[in-house]
C-alpha cells in the first residue's frame, strides 16, 4: 500500500481533474492541505466549448487571486440579449457589463480549456500533485480515513488520506460506489457546440455580446471567448437519440460525441427550421460541430448527496444540471469555495463535522439552481401561446425578467 502518514500531513485526494477537481486541489492547498488529483485521461483536451461565469463565480476567482489570470483570456460582454429565433428581434437586454457595479464582480465568458488551464497552473503553483492516466476505481471510507483504489500505469494502488473528494463528473463512478443511486438519464435535450473565429465571419455576424435566440423546443446561445477573438455557438434542441446513440452513450459514459458533418447539419437544420437569416448564416459559418447529449439527475434531495463519510461530492458528480442557467461550472466553484473554507482550520477530530457543514451549506442552493435551469429550459423552448406570452413579457419587463439577484449576489459581503 502506498499512502501518506496521516499524523504528518492533512492529506486530501481528489478523483477527477476537471473544473471541480482542479479548483478543489488549488483551494484545498491554499487552505493548508496536501492535495493530490487523480485524472483518468492521459491528457487534458477540450473541443469547442465555452462557459459563462456570473459574478457569483468570478467573485470567488478574484478572492482566490485569479482575477488577473482570467482577465488575460476571458471576454467581458456588454449585454445579454434575449432574441427571437424566428425574427432575430432583440426582445430584452440585461446589461451584464454593469455586473461589477451591481454585484461587485464581472460577468465573463471564457473558453473552458482556458479556465481549466488557469486552474491547473494555479494548483501546480500551490504544490498540488496531478496524476493523469490515473483511473479511480473504488473508495472506502472509515471513521478516521478514506482509501482510494487507483489504477495507474496498469497497477492498482491504494491511497489513504484524511478526506477524499469526488469531482469525477456527471457519470461519477465514486457516486455509484457511495450512493448507489443509478446512472444519470438522458434529459431529451442535445447540445451542438462549435467555435468560430470572428475574423472568419462577415462583420454583421461578429459579436461581443451574449445572445440567446429562443425558438420552439430549441434555442441557440452565442458569446465571445478567447479575449473576444472567437465566438462560441451552442444549439440546444429537444430530440430523440437513436438507439445506437443511447447504447453508445451508456456504454462509454461520455457526453461528447462526434457525428458525420452531414448527419449533424441535418439535425441542426431540423431543430432550427424557421430560424431568421442572421442565425442560419451564423450556424452555416461554423464547422466541427460536437454533439453533447445532456444527461442529468433530479434536483438534490438532501445533504447526503454532498457527503458520505469522509468523502465530499462536488460539481457535476453531486448535481449535474441543464446548462440553461449557465451555472454548472459555477456551482462546482461555489462548492469548492465552501468546502475549502470549512476545511481551512479543521482539526482531525472535527473534519467529519466540517464536511457535514459544507453539505448543509450547499445542497439547497444547488437544488434551487438545478430547478431554475429546468424552468429556464421550459421558457426558452416554449411553444404556442406560452411562446407569445414569453416574448411579450420580455418586451415589457426587459432586464427585470432576466436578472437573478439571488443567484448573482451569493456570498457578497
Ligand atoms: C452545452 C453546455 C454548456 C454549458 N455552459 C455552461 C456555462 O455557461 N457556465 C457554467 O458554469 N457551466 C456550463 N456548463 C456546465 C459545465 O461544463 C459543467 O458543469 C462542469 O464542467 C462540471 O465540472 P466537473 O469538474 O464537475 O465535471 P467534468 O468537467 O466532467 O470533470 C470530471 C473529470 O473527472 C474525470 N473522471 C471521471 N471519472 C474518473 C475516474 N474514475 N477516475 C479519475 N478521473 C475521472 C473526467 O475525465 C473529467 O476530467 C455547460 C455544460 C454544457 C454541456
Amino acid at each position: 500500500m502506498t499512502g501518506h502518514n496521516l499524523h504528518m500531513t492533512k492529506s486530501l485526494f481528489i478523483a477527477g481533474g476537471g473544473i471541480a477537481g482542479m479548483a478543489t486541489g488549488f483551494a484545498a492547498a491554499r487552505a493548508g492541505w496536501d492535495a493530490t488529483v487523480f485524472e483518468r485521461a492521459a491528457a487534458f483536451s477540450e473541443v469547442g466549448a465555452g462557459v459563462q461565469l456570473g459574478p457569483n463565480v468570478t467573485r470567488i476567482l478574484q478572492a482566490w487571486g485569479l482575477g488577473d489570470a482570467f482577465k488575460q483570456v476571458a471576454a467581458f460582454p456588454n449585454g445579454l440579449h434575449a432574441r427571437s429565433l424566428t425574427t432575430g428581434e432583440v426582445l430584452a437586454t440585461l446589461p451584464i457589463k454593469d455586473a461589477t457595479a451591481t454585484y461587485g464582480a464581472p460577468y465573463i465568458t471564457i473558453y473552458r480549456a482556458d479556465l481549466h488551464a488557469l486552474l491547473l497552473q494555479a494548483a501546480s503553483r500551490e504544490g498540488v500533485r496531478v496524476h493523469s492516466d490515473a483511473l479511480v476505481q473504488g473508495v472506502h471510507s472509515t471513521p478516521h480515513a478514506v482509501t482510494l483504489e487507483v489504477m495507474q500505469h496498469g497497477q492498482l494502488q491504494s491511497h489513504r488520506s484524511a478526506i477524499a473528494v469526488a469531482a469525477d463528473g456527471v457519470w461519477s463512478p465514486l457516486r455509484q460506489h457511495l450512493l448507489n443511486d443509478g446512472l444519470p438519464s438522458f434529459t431529451g435535450h442535445i447540445a451542438y457546440r462549435a467555435l468560430v473565429a470572428q475574423s472568419d465571419l462577415p462583420a454583421h455576424l461578429r459579436s461581443q455580446d451574449v445572445s440567446v435566440w429562443m425558438g420552439s423546443q430549441a434555442h441557440v446561445v452565442s458569446y465571445p471567448v478567447r479575449g473576444g477573438e472567437y465566438l462560441n455557438v451552442v444549439c440546444l434542441a429537444e430530440g430523440r437519440l437513436l438507439d445506437d446513440d443511447a447504447n453508445h452513450l451508456q456504454a462509454l459514459q461520455i457526453w461528447n460525441v462526434q457525428k458525420t458533418e452531414a448527419q449533424t447539419l441535418t439535425e441542426l437544420h431540423h431543430a432550427l427550421r424557421g430560424a431568421c437569416t442572421p442565425l442560419t448564416d451564423l450556424m452555416a459559418a461554423c464547422r466541427d460541430w460536437r454533439l453533447w447529449p445532456l444527461c442529468g439527475r433530479p434536483a438534490m434531495q438532501g445533504p447526503h448527496e454532498h457527503v458520505q463519510g469522509r468523502v465530499a461530492l462536488v460539481g457535476d458528480a453531486a448535481h449535474p444540471m441543464l446548462p440553461y442557467l449557465a451555472q454548472g461550472a459555477g456551482m462546482a466553484i461555489e462548492d469548492v469555495a465552501e468546502l475549502a473554507s470549512q476545511l481551512a482550520d479543521a482539526t482531525d477530530a472535527d473534519e467529519p463535522q466540517r464536511l457535514q457543514s459544507f453539505a448543509l451549506a450547499r445542497w439547497q442552493r444547488n437544488a434551487r439552481v438545478q430547478a431554475r435551469a429546468v424552468r429556464n429550459g421550459q421558457i426558452f423552448h416554449a411553444t404556442g401561446p406560452m411562446r407569445v406570452g414569453r416574448d411579450m413579457g420580455l418586451r415589457l419587463m426587459g432586464a427585470r425578467l432576466m436578472d437573478v439577484p439571488w443567484l448573482y449576489g451569493y456570498g457578497r459581503s
